[in-house]
């Protein structure tokens, strides 16, 4: 069986990270977050890290050639082979139009991508409620997935905290961010035959079980 090669593609608050966990354990799909990689970057200190940092705090995009190569390496990791799920990545039509060339390369070419259509009203509450733990990057919400206990991480205990860029004004700037520059990514897939639209407005369980019918 061909394995699942799949974008998602929306704003941010969407629930791409979430619904990405949750498919990539269910598929047994690499799971490719740019935002979380970069992160990690800006956490372990190391030059793309420092390169990137006030770009994302700002609300702003890393600039293209950053993070195409920054996936050019990630996509010669083995585990891509079984199939992946990209989470945050493409954002603009020039990444999308490197990935497809790197696809092509490896004969690995994707087979769906899945719009996350989400009003601003949902986005919104979800980034401001949204909490992340400092230490691994496990995301909560304060209702909607809210820890066992308040302010610490499930997974390892640490604290949990409000990324930078989840303040109103930076939200504001990443969703003019995604309507400049990465919506027009939706007409690209619609051409190529591959693009499936889904209601990010639903709740986990809901939206899970519309993914699920999409992917038969
Ligand atoms: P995310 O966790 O996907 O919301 O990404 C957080 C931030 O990381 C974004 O606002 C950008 O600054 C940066 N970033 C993540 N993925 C990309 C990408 N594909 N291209 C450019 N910047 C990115």
């Amino acid at each position: 069986m061909t394995p699942l090669r799949i974008i998602l593609l929306g704003p941010p608050g969407a629930g791409k990270g979430t619904h990405a966990k949750i498919l990539s354990e269910r598929y047994e799909l690499a799971h490719i977050s740019t935002g979380d990689i970069l992160r990690s970057q800006i956490q372990e200190g190391t030059p793309l890290g420092k390169k990137a940092k006030s770009f994302i705090d700002s609300g702003k995009l890393v600039p293209d050639e950053l993070v195409v190569e920054m996936m050019r390496e990630r996509l010669e990791d083995r585990d891509v082979k079984k199939g992946f799920i990209l989470d945050g990545f493409p954002r603009t039509v020039e990444q999308a139009k490197a990935l497809e060339c790197m696809l092509v390369d490896k004969q690995m070419p994707v087979n769906l991508v899945l719009e996350f259509q989400t009003s601003e009203k949902v986005i919104v509450d979800r980034l401001s409620g949204r909490r992340v733990c400092s230490n691994c990057g496990a995301n909560f919400h304060i209702r909607n997935i809210p820890p066992k206990r308040e302010g610490i991480c499930d997974v390892c205990g640490k604290a949990l905290i409000q990324r930078k860029d989840d303040d109103p004004e930076t939200v504001r700037k990443r969703l003019k961010v995604y309507q400049d520059q990465t919506a027009p990514l939706i007409e690209f897939y619609k051409q190529r035959k591959v693009l499936r639209v889904v209601n990010g407005d639903l709740e986990i369980e809901p939206l899970q079980q519309e993914l699920k019918q999409v992917l038969g």
